[in-house]
């Protein structure tokens, strides 16, 4: 059998996922009349105390038009250097909508506001380009799951609206961080002007991020998701999982982060060189495979049953999620070590 840590976005929808799905109430939602969709839109942006949600295909798309709501084409948002809006989502903030990118060197992803202070210019003049938003990650993907300290959180939102910058969350992995750090989703909430949170990772879901904010840029965002073609009708039966996942699932992400433990200890057990076992804050795992190249590693792993990304030349990641349990865990960390050791 295989267990498979290369991302939390293989989960597939359980049994009691699916019944939801089945049962959903569904209409148009080009028209904003699919219930199931508003019912979803309308408890998460209350969960952030937000007054509006729009949900969307792909977490790419809600920080695509989270992040426009606060940028003009030829402005620029600053991010840190490995941030996914940065890395992974196929330069879509500056080929379709025109914005620029500053980045900013971090440690594992770590927001840190002297690194803002830096960079922040707002209102530049006519010669130099305009910060117009901040965006964080909590937790932090490539930089291994890290939880953004709420301070930190706090003090660039203090920054950023003293200097009227927007300021943006890609709260893909959102959950996971309240559920690690037990603040609070609403304490996340009042920090931010646009927050995008996925369904579709952890919580287990099929599809679907929700992008939340103020009824005014849902209304904008929503007319920019139809001219991208994200516009979508019957989509209740996807809404129906999200808000399965968000009465379900939430919770569970506790058994995640013991899970992670448990692989990074087994690892750590036999190659302690590999993991450091402090960095380890939620579902994410980085290994580090010293002087051997990351792809061999991995596929030497998979021929043992256990699949894991390599992210870097000497990088591998493995993620936690619903459909591994902590024996198999165990199980993947001994395969993992013993191939570092
Ligand atoms: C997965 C992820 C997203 C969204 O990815 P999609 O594949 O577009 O849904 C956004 N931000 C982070 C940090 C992610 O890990």
């Amino acid at each position: 059998m295989t267990i498979d840590l290369r991302s939390d976005t293989l989960t597939v929808p359980t049994p009691g996922m699916r019944e939801a799905m089945m049962a959903a109430p569904v209409g148009d939602d080009v028209y904003a009349e699919d219930p199931t969709v508003n019912e979803l839109e309308r408890r998460t942006a209350e969960l952030f105390g937000h007054e509006a949600g729009l949900f969307c295909a792909t977490g790419s798309l809600a920080n695509l038009l989270g992040v426009r709501m606060l940028v003009e084409p030829g402005q620029e948002v600053l991010c840190d250097v490995s941030a996914h809006i940065a890395r992974a989502e196929m330069g879509a903030h500056a080929a379709v909508h025109g914005l620029t990118m500053r980045t900013m060197p971090s440690v594992r992803g770590r927001l840190e506001l002297d690194r803002v202070a830096e960079l922040l210019s707002p209102s530049a003049g006519p010669h130099l380009v305009s910060t117009a938003a901040v965006a964080v990650e909590n937790t932090h993907n490539f930089g291994g799951g890290t939880v953004q300290p709420l301070e930190q959180l706090a003090a660039v939102g203090e920054l950023c609206h003293a200097n009227g910058v927007g300021y943006h969350l890609d709260g893909a992995r959102l959950w996971n961080a309240h559920v690690a750090s037990g603040v609070s989703l609403a304490s996340y909430g009042a920090l931010f002007d646009t927050i995008s949170v996925c369904f579709s990772k952890g919580l287990g879901a099929p599809v679907g991020s929700v992008l939340v904010t103020s009824a005014a840029n849902v209304a904008r965002a929503r007319v920019q998701r139809k001219r991208l073609g994200g516009g979508w009708r019957q989509a209740g039966m996807l809404a129906a999982a999200a808000l399965y996942a968000l009465d379900h699932h939430i919770d569970r992400l506790a058994e995640d982060h013991t899970a992670a433990r448990v692989l990074a200890e087994a690892i750590s057990g036999q190659a302690p060189a590999a993991v450091d076992l402090a960095a380890v804050e939620t579902n994410i795992v980085v290994v580090g495979t010293g002087e051997r190249a990351a792809g061999p590693v991995a596929a030497a792993a998979a021929e043992q049953g256990v699949r894991v990304s390599a992210l870097g030349p000497h990088m591998i990641r493995a993620v936690t999620h619903l459909g591994v349990t902590a024996e198999e865990c165990a199980q993947a960390g001994k395969v993992l070590g013993s191939l570092l050791a």
